[in-house]
């Protein structure tokens, strides 16, 4: 029997692959809905197509534009992006991992492990403890990990606080918005049309964020009613970070396999899913193959976001006018951010002058 603790993307999408080459797997999950808070804005490119067969219904909007905005500047670019709904899209890869067998328990918690193999768990409607007992035990249990413990003790993770309220504000609904600079530091802000009247506005930082936000709000909205709160917070990738303890695993949030220039998290732990599923059916070592399969990618997104975090709004302006050419504009819509390294390959190739600002870079391709 393997347990995976959390129905989340990373913890379905496994437990599907790994009933699909016919292993017991049992799915815990504490809430009632699968899917439920949403605490994500939900864009994912249109990779993400190389994992799962998306279905309509989970499909909010698609993207073909992102208008990047810094203080004195603004460039755009094609792109090919898909707005979720992440609440259909959980619930649409738990069905597919229920449909393979997987027996999912909702509204169960995952309380601990005992002598190594036996999880207890809450039964949240009547207080009961369970005990269940597994070869494998997974915590895919997000950004805030009760399995992580068992991992190690001392692995303290770093994160940005995400804010983000879906709003009433009129929208060209297939163009995206994105806002760079001191008034956005650390990270970036994003307006995201789910329809030509809903907007999915917010922005990440790691200090004042509550701050930041309502002055990006009243700047882009003026006076405008929130709908609904969906923020949340966002781990930052750390490379030496141990995912596997003898047969406890890591993955997702729950392991900080989340792309730091974007805070993308939900391919990234498809991907990991992926090389999770063939370590446990090979058995291999996940930290290792890991490393291999996503470690170079993710650290390279960890590489820019720190060169970005030193940036001014005079070198954001910059960047943005080097974006404007049409030379530049070509190789940003042939790559998407998922795969980074051929991206800035390109990048350097059309354009030398971006290593003004890649010094960092030095040595790593
Ligand atoms: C504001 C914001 C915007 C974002 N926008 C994007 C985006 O546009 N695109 C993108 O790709 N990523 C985005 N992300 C990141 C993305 O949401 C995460 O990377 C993704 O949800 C990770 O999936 P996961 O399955 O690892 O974890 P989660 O989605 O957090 O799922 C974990 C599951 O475990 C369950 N759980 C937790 N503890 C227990 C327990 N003790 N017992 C039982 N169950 C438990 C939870 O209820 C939850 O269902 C965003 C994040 C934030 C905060």
């Amino acid at each position: 029997m393997i347990t995976i603790i959390g129905a989340g993307p990373a913890g379905s999408y496994l437990a599907y692959l790994l009933a699909k080459k016919g292993k017991d797997v049992a799915l815990i999950e504490e809430h009632s809905k699968i899917g439920n808070p949403v605490q994500c804005t939900g864009i994912v490119t249109g990779s993400i197509e190389k994992f799962v067969k998306l279905k309509n219904s989970v499909v909010a909007n698609k993207l073909n534009k992102v208008i990047i905005t810094s203080k004195n500047n603004k460039t755009d670019a094609k792109v090919d992006e898909i707005v979720l709904f992440r609440d259909k899209f959980d619930q649409y890869i738990s069905d597919l991992a229920k449909n393979q067998g997987v027996k999912i328990l909702t509204t169960h918690k995952f309380m601990d492990i005992k002598n190594k193999n036996t999880i207890r768990v809450k039964d949240k409607k009547n207080n009961k403890i369970k005990t269940i007992k597994s070869d494998s035990i997974i915590g895919a249990d997000g950004p805030s990990s009760s399995v992580a413990r068992y991992i190690s003790k001392n692995q303290k993770s770093r994160f940005y606080i995400g804010m983000q309220a879906k709003v009433k504000l009129k929208a060209n609904q297939n163009e995206f918005e994105t806002y760079f600079g001191n008034s956005f530091p650390n990270f970036f802000g994003w307006a995201v049309p789910e329809s030509q009247d809903t907007v999915r506005l917010g922005l990440a930082s790691l200090t004042n964020t509550k701050h930041y936000f309502y002055d990006f709000l009243k700047k882009r909205t003026g006076k405008t009613k929130i709908l609904k709160w969906e923020s949340g917070i966002i781990p930052i990738y750390n490379p030496k970070k141990i995912i596997q303890r003898n047969n406890i695993y890591l993955i997702g949030d729950a392991a900080a396999q989340v792309k730091a220039t974007t805070g993308g998290g939900i391919i990234p732990s498809f991907k990991a899913a992926n090389t999770l599923c063939d370590s446990i059916i090979n058995k291999k070592n996940y930290n290792k193959e890991f490393q291999k399969q996503s470690g170079k990618e993710l650290l390279l997104h960890l590489r820019i976001r720190s060169i970005l975090n030193n940036f001014s709004d005079k070198n954001y302006d910059h960047l943005l006018k080097l974006m404007n050419q049409k030379k530049v504009k070509k190789t940003l819509e042939k790559y998407d951010r998922d795969t980074p390294i051929q991206l800035i390959l390109n990048l350097l190739m059309k354009e030398p002058r971006f290593l003004l600002f890649a010094k960092k870079f030095k040595g790593f391709f």
